[in-house]
């Protein structure tokens, strides 16, 4: 670790082992563009593969490039280490491939983002692993729903459409008690949450969103708190508890831990189990393109939440607007799960209902002259969305009314643009709105 600094701009920039480059003394992190390193001689190449030793072996597996990014991820999350993928939707199937079989169950919140929910409701289904989904809003129905083959829950931190803060610590402690880790998906609210301070034990993030924040790259991650004790009860997670076919029969939850001397066996399985049999690697070009990104995201993700704040505040004063959806516009109880769970700003997303159902939805995204119409988040400029007409729009009205998206609603990913730009723009293409109705 270069620096023991726990504020995330330092962080960002000086977090994980990575001083130099040792060769040549460079600062910028080098794309190291290969797929395989010389071993010194033939009992560093066993050291290596009997995990004796930690070192690269062949960039499926692990990549210098890729390995700066991972700690200082884990470091900004408060984690003990990390694991980087080739997509978002990569890091929450192997977070949960990590620790399930055919046959076992994970119980998730309804409240997920449509990728993740096909994922979970189709295309695990068919691998034979069960999503049961739980009321976010009713701590207990993660307990009622669970049995004894369920092996984790899992949630996202910020949900859109509906941007109610997850109860993490209180679904967490639930968990704990009977050995069942909580996942949590913080790809909107990264800087602002730590969900592992709250009890969680994994944290994913799509790095395709604000930590990338350019547009130019897919990734995932994966976040080990090494605050979870994967051998408490044996039963529970077998995987870890059971001896493993591809390590000469270890029993990962405890050789891990001795061998490595820290308590990261659940990224260990991660990275050479699951990355290594399921092949989703991070380019070691676009690890560079998320390090490039990371070293500007707590001064990009502020301006992102002052301005999002700016346009619900704006927002909130038009006629024509029937609600406005962020953190700070929410009943007590949600008002007060954002205060406890969001330290630094309340997040980066906006989303509002015109008066005018589809109609005025659909002549609003056409009116748009500076904000892109995109299916995407967490780019540098503003992107808006009508989901009752895109995303949302193979629902029928009353699953997109359990989802939080009523027919008029726009969803706004608040760009770092100029405050009175983006907000002109809104201006001009609600004056459009106000015309047509
Ligand atoms: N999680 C969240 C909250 C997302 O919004 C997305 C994508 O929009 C993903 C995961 C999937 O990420 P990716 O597109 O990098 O696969």
């Amino acid at each position: 670790m270069t620096t023991k600094s726990l504020h995330p701009e330092t962080i960002a920039l000086h977090g994980g082992s990575y001083r130099k480059d040792n060769s040549t003394n460079s600062v910028a992190v080098p794309i190291y563009q290969t797929t395989s390193y010389q071993f010194n001689n033939q009992q560093h190449a066993s050291n290596l593969f009997s995990l004796k030793e930690l070192g690269n072996i062949y960039t499926r597996i692990m990549n210098p490039t890729t390995a700066v990014l991972e700690e200082r991820i884990a470091q900004l999350e408060g984690g003990l280490t990390a694991l980087a993928v080739s997509s978002g939707q990569a890091a929450s199937a192997f977070a949960i491939q990590n620790l399930c079989k055919a046959g076992d169950n994970i119980v998730s919140s309804t409240d997920l983002y449509g990728g993740t929910w096909n994922q979970f409701a189709n295309t695990f289904k068919q691998m034979g692993i069960e999503v049961r989904f739980a009321d976010p809003e009713e701590p207990n129905s993660f307990i009622k729903l669970s049995d004894e083959k369920t092996r984790a829950f899992y949630a996202e931190t910020l949900p859109n459409p509906k941007l109610n803060i997850f109860p993490i610590e209180e679904v967490a402690n639930l968990g704990r008690k009977i050995g069942i880790p909580l996942i949590v998906d913080n790809t909107a609210a990264p800087i602002t949450c730590k969900p592992l301070k709250h009890g969680a034990a994994i944290v994913i993030h799509s790095l395709t969103k604000w930590i990338g924040g350019h547009g130019t790259s897919i990734g995932g991650i994966i976040v080990d708190g090494g605050n979870f004790d994967w051998t408490e009860f044996p039963d529970r997670q077998p995987l870890f508890n059971q001896p493993d076919p591809s390590y000469w029969g270890w029993i990962l939850g405890k050789v891990v831990p001795e061998v490595l001397g820290a308590n990261i066996a659940y990224a260990v399985r991660a990275r050479f189990v699951i990355l290594r049999d399921l092949g989703a690697a991070l380019s070691p070009t676009n690890a560079f393109n998320f390090i490039q990104g990371l070293e500007t995201l707590p001064l990009r993700f502020k301006k992102h939440q002052d301005n999002a704040e700016m346009v619900a505040d704006y927002l909130k004063n038009k006629k024509i607007v029937k609600r406005v959806i962020h953190p700070k516009y929410q009943s007590n109880s949600l008002k007060k799960r954002a205060k406890k769970y969001l330290e630094h700003g309340s997040g980066p997303l906006v989303g509002f209902e015109l008066d005018g159902g589809i109609e005025a939805g659909k002549v609003f995204i056409d009116s748009l002259e500076l904000i892109y119409h995109v299916a995407n988040i967490g780019d540098a400029r503003t992107l808006a969305i009508h989901p009752a007409s895109t995303t949302h729009s193979q629902l029928s009205e009353a699953d997109q009314l359990r989802a939080g998206v009523t027919p008029g609603y726009i969803r706004l990913s608040v760009g770092i643009e100029h405050i009175k730009d983006i907000i002109a723009d809104i201006d001009q293409a609600i004056q459009k709105v106000e015309k047509k109705g």
